[in-house]
């Protein structure tokens, strides 16, 4: 049979590869990105209680009325922001779903989307799933800015959206203000959309703020804002995000949603939208950043490099050229097989397969977790 290839990435996502690698050779698993650390037990409970009192039936196709109006008074008292919960929330099996959902809303075939790599390796096939060209805008080492001149040069006729991403997976790093300032003034006048990767809002570091694209009236008329509960409440596997756009945005959306999931999860969204409503979730970030300064003061036991701690996300990327030479995929396989601990390679971030030698720790486990991994690496050497 000859099956259509409907995109271009390679063989099979780099997330699944390097966890069976790990499973296979019993390592501690630093590559993909999800905790290992239990989710707080009154979310789990809520959970039991929503099969019990009966949401057990086909939530309605936006999401649970109850979920959707948590999130908007949420997002009201973090941010400050007004969402109508009616118009402008639609509840998604995760944030992955909700790109390809965005993606499939706006583009046609022919047309040209920007993404700024390294980048989360959905965003590629997604595009191309909808027929239409992904354009590759390299963000600038070693702190992984956007140079902004390089977006501006590739933007045509065709380009009909940016998908852009803080705080950013794989480098931690976190867009300032002024980011959006520049985004707005390159693509003012034009047809282009937005599509704001903030799954990892609420994990900025060293009093970094979160600056959302809901938060500049310009670009929130052209955005859809995606978010997911994984990354914030620690239940990866729960698979539950979100989409925030202007209304007009999110009827496109829907009429894609409608017809490719129409609903999501009803218990886990009706224990969400009870959680959301506790006063005394301690915030994610204070619990993430102590992990990561344990995280970056163990490793000083080992030769890996480090430019700077990330501000954000739970992601560390690291050096290793005082160790080894070898391309970072098959220095994180070398890594996995001899040392017993797994991470990503950040050559996988990129389409072209660009190899900066430098590979990524996910630091959001237990601090045992941490520990032993730090004391498996601690024997590597210093290579003459
Ligand atoms: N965007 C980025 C940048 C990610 O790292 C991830 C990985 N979780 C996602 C989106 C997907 O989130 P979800 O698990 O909700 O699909
Ligand atoms: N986003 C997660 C990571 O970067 C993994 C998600 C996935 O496995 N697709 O590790």
């Amino acid at each position: 049979m000859n099956f259509p290839q409907k995109h271009s990435a390679a063989g099979t996502t780099i997330f699944t590869v390097m966890s069976a690698l790990a499973a296979e050779h019993n390592a501690i698993n630093l590559s993909q990105g999800f905790p290992d650390f239990p989710v707080d037990d009154r979310l789990g409970t809520l959970l039991h209680v929503a099969t019990n009192v009966g949401f057990n039936q086909y939530a309605p196709m936006p999401g649970l009325p109850i979920l959707r109006n948590e999130i908007a008074e949420n997002f009201r008292r973090r941010y400050g922001l007004e969402i109508d919960p009616e118009t402008e929330i639609t509840i998604t099996p995760g944030a992955t779903y909700a790109i390809y959902a965005a993606f499939t809303a706006i583009l046609h075939p022919g047309d040209e989307a920007i993404i700024l790599e390294p980048a989360y390796d959905s965003y590629l096939p997604n595009i191309e799933m909808n027929g239409a060209r992904a354009i590759t805008v390299p963000l600038s080492a070693p702190d992984f800015s956007v140079d902004w001149d390089r977006v501006k040069a590739a933007i045509t006729g065709k380009t009909k959206a940016i998908i852009v991403n803080t705080p950013h997976n794989p480098t931690g790093a976190v867009w300032g203000k002024s980011d959006w300032g520049q985004l707005a003034d390159l693509i003012r006048g034009k047809d282009i959309f937005v599509l704001s990767d903030e799954v990892y809002e609420q994990l900025s570091y060293d009093g970094l703020k979160h600056y959302s694209v809901l938060g500049h009236p310009e670009l929130r008329e052209k955005a859809f804002a995606l978010f997911s509960f994984g990354k914030v409440y620690h239940n990866t596997g729960w698979k539950i995000g979100y989409c925030i756009a202007p209304p007009a945005l999110t009827g496109v959306f829907r009429r894609i949603h409608q017809f490719l999931a129409f609903s999501v999860n009803t218990p886990a969204q009706y224990a969400l939208a009870q959680y959301l409503k506790l006063e005394d979730v301690p915030p994610v970030n204070i619990m993430l950043q102590e992990k990561r300064d344990r995280f970056l003061e163990l490793m000083k036991q080992t030769p890996f490099t480090f430019h700077k701690p990330a501000s954000g996300s739970y992601f560390q990327v690291a050096g290793y050229e005082q160790i080894s030479d070898m391309p970072d995929k098959e220095f994180a396989r070398w890594l996995t097989k001899e040392y017993g601990v797994a991470t990503i390679p950040v050559s996988a971030f990129y389409t072209s397969g660009k190899d900066d030698r430098l590979i990524r720790f996910c630091f959001a486990k237990k601090e045992e977790t941490i520990a032993q991994a730090v004391e498996r690496m601690s024997s590597l050497m210093v290579s003459p």
